[in-house]
């Protein structure tokens, strides 16, 4: 039988396991990709793994997330990444020069390689042919000292391609179509492979903009096949020399078949507050618009901001309306404003950011309130844009640049028939992707060669091996699909400290009660009980790093997000699956008692574990771990299991 792309990308990366879908299995990584939230604390873990220097082939960080130094702990976060990556041997990326997922795909994302990165968009250059997987910051330190990344083999889906996208359609209304009919959890534990003839129809940029958000599916990762629109892009980025044709085996037998016709798509939006909230924009047509921003990794590319820049030229941004270009990288601004498109948007009255991840995650240009912002992002969840009753509209670059023009959102197709002379500005790249490369500094420039630490940087918390009793009080009960966000806001004014975990954990769900890491503390720990989804979203291992240190010791949930679920046995939580029935029953404030000696039967690989609630009823929860994850959980987390295996190697 045939082979999948995935398959064979991963049958050649294959350390341990069959590439059985559920099995788990563990691969070599080439790349790893590190972004600066979650980036000190890998390198702290990797310093805390007594390592010397960087096993993979390549290891990149980023400065993206936060690049507005406000205030010393930021600039100091930057500098310790720098000498992080210098002392290790890590190609650093200077704060400023872009966000990580648009960087990496022009430098350094190569078909056929693994990547895995310490953010959730990581699967962003499955465009041109990477196998690539967002993960906890602990398993990239992991895996770049040469250890292998541990994952459930996923389903491979074949999503069929068919058609041409028609005039003022794009490449984010495709994913957004996928979305609309899959939902936030419709790719959890999948690989949506994209094949069929209307693969070829598609660019690079257009490919990447649907494999980064196949992070918002729920899914491990999304995967094009390399065809001559690979080499192209990869010649314009001068980088040729890095072709390799990959496909599918003809006789590939897929999990499953979705077919899109392209020549069927008509431009949507994703409502507030969900990325699955997805309708055609003609059905809200109309609502007023505040603010519009054009940018992030989903959008960001020179691109993807040209067809806005074309729509602009000599026209006027809406009196009422604001309009944010934030490119995704300095080689896209660079492009744009030496072929002048930058000083036409700014006639138009657009305003320019730095190239930053920025508003994507609320640090600067926060909506004002009770308005509606247009983003070309791929997440709007509740808040994300700093501000708590946020309406946040997902959509391509043309419906947002439409917005910005009328003022209110409106579908280009109407907009381009009302204005009479407003052309389809189509897709197009640049003849040569010639951005200075002056803002990445490769490992043997490196200016540091020792970790240099700001009074702000802790150190890596570990864990405590697991105990027989898991006894507390039900600190939070918790409705379906929470986010990283929720458990650990990523605005400006908590992000600062994420290289002091103390301090952070003080802010931990703080958005769903803020008075649930005092209580916490107060009580010497506890556990947490949720919904469907728990922990989706970002891959930010602080929204587990945080409850240990605040001594939770379990969460009972309906179902959890594949990262999250992941960075829970990273860090010695016990992820409990309960059913619908005993969510319901149990309440916030109950005694929760795990009957079952919980170190032995983890240990010897037990799967249900009865839990006493109040001391009157009992429900039973599951443990879906594989021996690896037992093992991590026994050592109270994989940093303290690594440490003491590197000892005993
Ligand atoms: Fe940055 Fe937003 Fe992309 Fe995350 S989703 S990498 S915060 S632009």
């Amino acid at each position: 039988m045939g082979q999948t792309l995935t398959e064979k990308i991963l049958d050649d990366h294959l350390v341990e396991g069959d590439l059985e879908p559920g099995e788990e299995i563990g691969i070599e990584i080439d790349q790893v990709l590190a972004q600066d939230t979650t980036g000190t604390m890998v390198w702290l873990q990797f310093e805390a793994l007594e390592l010397d220097e960087v096993q993979t082939e390549l290891a990149a960080q980023y400065c993206d997330h936060q690049t507005y130094q406000f205030d010393f702990k930021n600039t100091d976060d930057h500098r310790f990444l720098r000498s992080a990556a210098g002392t290790y041997g890590a190609y650093f990326s200077r704060p400023g020069n872009g966000i990580c997922h648009n960087v990496h795909k022009e430098n350094f994302a190569a078909p056929g390689k693994t990547l895995l990165g310490s953010d959730s968009h990581t699967p962003t250059p499955g465009g041109l042919g990477q196998l690539a997987i967002g993960a906890g910051g602990l398993d990239i330190s992991v895996a770049m000292g040469g250890g292998p990344y541990y994952v459930e083999m996923p389903e491979v889906v074949n999503v069929r391609l068919e058609g041409e996208l028609p005039e003022w359609s794009s490449a984010k209304d495709v994913i957004l179509e996928m979305l609309r009919r899959l939902s936030v959890k419709g790719g959890v534990g999948k690989v949506f492979e994209y094949t069929g003839p209307g693969v070829e129809t598609l660019s690079v940029p257009e490919r990447t903009t649907i494999t980064n958000m196949g992070t918002e599916l729920g899914a491990t990762s999304s995967i094009f096949p390399t065809d001559e629109k690979t080499k192209d892009y990869l010649d314009r980025q001068g980088r040729a020399d890095e072709y390799v044709e990959l496909a599918p085996d003809e006789d590939a037998e897929y999990a499953d078949e979705i077919v899109v016709d392209l020549s069927e798509i008509e431009p949507l939006v994703a409502k507030p507050s969900m990325p699955d909230n997805v309708v055609p924009v003609r059905e809200v047509a109309g609502e007023s618009v505040e603010q519009v921003m054009v940018g992030s990794c989903t959008n960001g590319g020179y691109e993807d901001i040209l067809p806005a820049a074309k729509m602009l030229e000599g026209r006027e941004v809406d009196m009422k309306t604001e309009m944010i270009v934030a490119p995704g990288s300095k080689q896209a601004s660079e492009i744009l404003a030496r072929e002048g498109w930058t000083a036409e948007m700014m006639a138009a009255g657009v305003n320019f950011s730095e190239a930053t991840c920025g508003a994507c995650i609320g640090i600067g240009h926060v909506p004002s309130s009770d308005s509606v912002s247009v983003r070309t992002f791929n997440r709007n969840f509740e808040g994300r844009s700093g501000i708590e009753d946020d309406s946040v509209f997902l959509a391509s670059p043309e419906v947002a640049a439409a917005a910005a023009i009328k003022g209110e959102l409106v579908d280009p197709r109407d907009l381009a028939e009302e204005l009479g002379d407003l052309e389809a500005p189509g897709f197009e790249l640049p003849e040569q992707y010639d951005g200075s490369k002056t803002d990445i500094i490769e490992p043997d420039e490196a200016v540091d060669e020792e970790l240099v630490k700001g009074p702000n940087i802790g150190s890596a918390p570990i864990g405590e091996p697991l105990e027989a009793d898991i006894e507390g009080e039900v600190l939070l009960k918790m409705a379906d699909n929470i986010t990283t966000d929720h458990i650990i806001p990523a605005t400006s004014d908590i992000l600062k400290y994420r290289s002091n975990i103390e301090k952070l954990s003080e802010f931990t769900l703080s958005r769903v009660d803020d008075t649930f890491a005092q209580r916490s503390l107060d009580a010497d720990g506890g556990v947490l009980v949720a919904g469907e989804n728990y922990g989706q979203g970002s891959s930010r291992e602080h929204a587990a790093m945080c409850p240990q240190f605040l001594g939770i010791e379990a969460v009972l949930a309906e179902s959890f997000a594949r990262i999250h679920k992941a960075n829970l046995f990273n860090f010695g939580i016990l992820p409990l699956a309960i059913d619908e029935e005993t969510y319901e029953q149990i309440e916030q404030g109950d005694d929760v008692e795990i009957v079952t000696d919980v170190a032995e039967a983890v240990a010897s690989g037990e799967t249900e574990f009865t839990v006493r609630v109040n001391d009157d009823w009992e429900a039973t929860a599951e443990l879906d771990a594989s021996e690896r994850e037992r093992r991590i959980l026994e050592a109270g987390g994989k940093l303290r299991l690594t440490k003491e295996q590197n000892r005993s190697d």
